[in-house]
């Protein structure tokens, strides 16, 4: 079975009419689509409409998946790093080709502004891939003695769909692994079109698995005999996947949820600093592992900053995510919506005050921010993962980091000033993974990027990425006892 090639065109009515045409979606499982046996629909969040029917995967699809995977392993392990390399590089050829149609794609799945699935998030694709291409052809030199971890199973969330997959696929295969990944349930259109793409480059049959479905679909990937799982989503998900894999001797990364400080300093650029909030909580509609959703401002300037910031805030325009001006495009799925909604009441009832953040019809909320909120109100403390900041105020820089730091999360930061001193001194003193000085939620494939505490551990990018997906070399030689594992943290963080 094989999938027709997407359109190569921004215009969303031919890739509809390419969805309808496929009909049911199988799995990608050893080179070939499955036929589809029990199904669910993916919908349009912007509009409600159903746009594909995807498998739901069973037991056994991952079974045979994880079988496949198994079976390509020594091949793949044993094929040179300049080889894999060409791989890694035609997949990001292939990629770049059909950027406008998987933008397309992505967008109608998930409902985020065009722009950013066709600024943002494929070209970042296209850079992880070609990057991952440029470690596998110096692994063997660079890892000395390190060896693939085997098969890798891989669970993704919804948020950058594509993009979440190629920050797991691209260094699992450069490092020599093969991978049987599953997408969320609410976004799985692009994987599949990559699984084409991966027929299409000729891949060897088995190195990549993607079997669709949901949360039952994860857990049975998560007891199945891989090497390796790698997970992005929710802490309470990932918590249990901790639990489930403790002493089994398998690794495990965790790449979970945040609720990160945004610090603004007396001296900041408040220009610059507003813009900043922009490109963290109202991107992707505030749907972001690091969205920077708690505004920590210096007193002395709230007001102006405060003041600033709804202006901007208001210009934002709310619309159809296909469409080229919009800037907040559709929350994913109508459940998420209500997770938010649901939040900004408790936040409310505890003696915040909501500030824009309208309730729109279908999909939509309008951006906002909650002011007069107490460190202990829920709406500062849980992940609101909606395009919904909080703002409060500190009058000191120890107060600042007491406030950043009084989260159980660490997954970013960010911190706005025009001393590099004083953002440098901050920085140091966050407990987070990543910390931005002067912008925010900016990634490159050549930079680590991952959390502590309830954030998760384990990094993806850069060299400590591409160590996560290699075993340490042995240090005695063989039949003399292999050197002991490092056990796998039973505890998230
Ligand atoms: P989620 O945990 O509900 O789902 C994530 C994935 O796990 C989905 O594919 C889902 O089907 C699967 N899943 C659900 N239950 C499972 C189970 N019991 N066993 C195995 N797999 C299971 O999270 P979500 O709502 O899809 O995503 C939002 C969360 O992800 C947020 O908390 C966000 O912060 C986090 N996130 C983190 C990062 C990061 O890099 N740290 C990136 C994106 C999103």
């Amino acid at each position: 079975e094989s999938m027709e090639y997407g359109p190569a065109t921004e215009d969303a009515s031919a890739v509809r009419e390419w969805l309808a045409r496929q009909g049911s979606l199988g799995h990608f499982i050893d080179g070939k689509f499955t036929k589809p046996a029990k199904t669910f629909a993916t919908r349009d969040p912007a509009t409600g409409q159903d746009l594909a029917q995807v498998s739901q995967g069973s037991e056994e699809d991952i079974a045979r998946a994880v079988r496949a995977a198994r079976r390509a392993a020594p091949g793949w392990a044993a094929t040179s790093g300049h080889d894999r390399a060409r791989f890694l590089y035609a997949i990001a050829r292939t990629v770049q080709k059909r950027e406008r149609f998987l933008a397309v794609l992505e967008t109608l799945d998930n409902g985020k502004p065009i722009r950013e699935s066709r600024d943002i998030d494929i070209p970042l694709v296209v850079r992880h891939f070609y990057h991952h291409a440029g470690w596998a052809e110096i692994a063997t030199t660079e890892f000395p003695g390190h060896a693939p971890l085997g098969v890798c199973g891989q669970i993704i969330p919804w948020n950058f769909p594509l993009l979440m997959l190629a920050w797991k696929v691209a260094p699992a295969l450069a490092a020599g692994n093969t991978v049987v990944l599953k997408p969320a349930e609410y976004t799985p259109l692009t994987a599949l079109a990559f699984a084409e793409i991966c027929a299409e480059v000729g891949l060897p049959p088995g190195v990549l698995n993607i079997v669709t479905g949901d949360g039952a679909t994860g857990a049975a990937l998560v007891q199945a005999p891989v090497d390796k799982i790698a997970f992005t989503g929710s802490t309470e998900v990932g918590r249990g996947i901790a639990r489930a894999l403790a002493g089994t001797g398998k690794r495990l990364t965790l790449e979970l949820g945040g609720k990160s400080p945004f610090v603004v300093m007396a001296d900041a650029d408040l220009d610059a600093a507003v813009e900043g909030v922009v490109d963290s909580i109202w991107f992707n509609q505030g749907q972001v592992c690091c969205a920077g959703s708690r505004i920590l401002v210096a007193e002395a300037i709230a007001e102006r900053f405060e003041t600033l910031l709804r202006r901007r805030m208001e210009k934002l325009r709310v619309g159809p995510p296909l469409d080229k001006s919009t800037d907040i495009g559709a929350i994913v799925d109508p459940v998420q919506k209500q997770r938010i909604l649901e939040i900004l009441t408790e936040a409310q009832a505890a003696g915040a005050e909501l500030v824009g953040g309208q309730e729109g019809s279908g999909c939509f909320i309008a951006p906002g921010y909650l002011r007069r909120i107490a460190p202990a109100n829920p709406g500062m403390r849980k992940e609101i993962f909606g395009p919904i900041a909080t703002l409060s105020t500190f009058r000191t820089p120890d107060e600042a980091i007491e406030l950043a730091n009084n989260t159980a999360y660490g997954l970013a930061a960010s911190v706005w000033s025009e001393s590099a001193t004083v953002a440098t001194d901050l920085a140091a003193r966050i407990r987070a993974g990543v910390v931005w000085i002067n912008c925010a939620n900016l990634f490159d494939a050549a930079a680590p990027f991952g959390g502590v505490r309830d954030s998760g551990y384990g990094r993806e990018g850069g060299r400590e990425g591409m160590l996560d997906y290699l075993a340490v070399p042995q240090s005695r030689p063989a039949g003399k006892g292999a050197a002991p594992r490092p056990a796998n943290p039973v505890e998230v963080g």
